[in-house]
């Protein structure tokens, strides 16, 4: 390691460090990793969750943690998937190497055979005959069991690799999910976006997108804890995912924002779609699990947007984030899209 290097890292270690101090976190590993790895600034969005965070003043162990789960945490996934990986190739070589051996045992059978043929030929007395017919008994009962031994070891892989299947689809489904709330993460949902916008290009149909902020849900936080916050995630992502069709997508996009995909849904369906949600969440009595206490209501403010053929996933976002943005503008609770854009536009006009 260069000189540099070395005091690049101590820089890196030192301002992790520095961090853990000001957030009153203790200097754990995985805690020093997550800011050691902020101080590297190789992942903005990392960063910029944490600026956030600091800027409110609510660093937390609690919410650290979180943070190590979602960022760093996440190589689990590649971690798992290589040790699949790993076992998989064991398992063929393990496949390669009793397929070669019944090989040799069938190669070796053949020239067993092969010769006693020629000795047959040559054999004339009694002795001799019960001599070669021992030896092919032998040689065929080896055979035999070199045979059964590959059978074993074949079904033993099979169930192995069977197990290793549903591994692997275990890790694809959980890289696909938010781990908090189970409904698609943020990678999910752009990949379902965009298969999304070719498919309403390709068929003509309407798509419309929806984007919820839960209202106030700071002060949510700092009164009742994060914990329960988390609760509250979940049951919003709930309430969202169980307030759309089938082949609509339900999402975390981030923090405390959800997204719906919605195919095959104008602006007019999909404005009703959002303030149903709105209001199941209203109307959600909140106890805290532990003790039963009454938490009070949460609200949330929802703007929604519909695809025009040609325009970017980004544009189509960022114009349900402004619908969005109007909606927490006029008081909240309520949703917002280009129509009551529009409208707003035409009255202050
Ligand atoms: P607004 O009505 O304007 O949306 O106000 P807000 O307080 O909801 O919005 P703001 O963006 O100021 O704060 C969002 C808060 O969401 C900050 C943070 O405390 C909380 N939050 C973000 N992610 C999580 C999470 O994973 N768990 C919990 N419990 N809270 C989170
Ligand atoms: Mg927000
Ligand atoms: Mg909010």
């Amino acid at each position: 390691m260069s000189e540099q290097e070395f005091r690049r890292a101590l820089g890196y270690g030192n301002a992790a460090l520095d961090l853990l101090k000001r957030g009153s976190i203790p200097p754990y590993p995985q805690f020093y990793e997550l800011f050691y790895t902020y101080s590297t600034g190789v992942n903005p969005e990392l960063n910029s969750r944490v600026n956030a965070i600091f800027r409110e003043g609510g660093a937390s162990s609690e919410l650290a943690q979180r943070l190590y789960d979602e960022f760093l945490k996440a190589q689990d996934t590649n971690e798992r998937i290589s040790s699949v990986s790993e076992r998989m190739s064991r398992r063929l070589e393990a496949v390669h190497d009793a397929i070669d051996t019944a090989m040799a045992s069938a190669s070796a059978y053949s020239g067993t055979l092969e010769t006693a043929s020629s000795d047959l030929d040559g054999a004339g007395d009694a002795g001799s005959l019960r001599a070669l017919a021992q030896r092919l008994l032998d040689e065929t009962h080896a055979m035999q069991q070199a045979n059964e031994q590959l059978e074993t070891k074949l079904e033993a892989s099979r169930q192995d690799i069977a197990d290793l299947q549903r591994d692997l689809d275990e890790v694809r489904r959980d890289s696909m999910l938010d781990p908090l709330t189970r409904i698609a993460n943020r990678r999910t949902f752009d990949e379902g976006l965009i298969h999304a916008m070719q498919d309403a290009a390709g068929n003509g149909h309407q798509l419309s997108l929806l984007l919820l902020d839960i209202d106030h849900f700071k002060r949510f936080n700092d009164t009742w804890g994060h914990q329960t916050g988390d609760q509250v995630l979940r049951l919003v992502a709930m309430t969202l995912k169980s307030n759309i069709k089938g082949r609509d997508m339900a999402a975390r996009y981030g923090g405390e924002e959800f997204v719906a995909i919605l195919p095959q849904t104008d602006l007019d369906g999909a404005r009703i779609v959002a303030d149903n949600i709105r209001r199941a969440i209203q109307s959600k009595e909140l106890l805290k699990r532990s003790t039963n206490e009454k938490l009070g209501r949460i609200t949330a403010s929802l703007g929604v947007a519909s695809f025009h053929v040609g325009e970017s996933a980004g544009t189509l976002i960022e114009r349900a984030d402004r619908c969005l943005y109007a909606a927490k503008h006029a008081g909240r609770n309520r949703v917002y899209s280009e129509i009551e854009l529009q409208l707003r536009d035409t009255a202050a006009a």
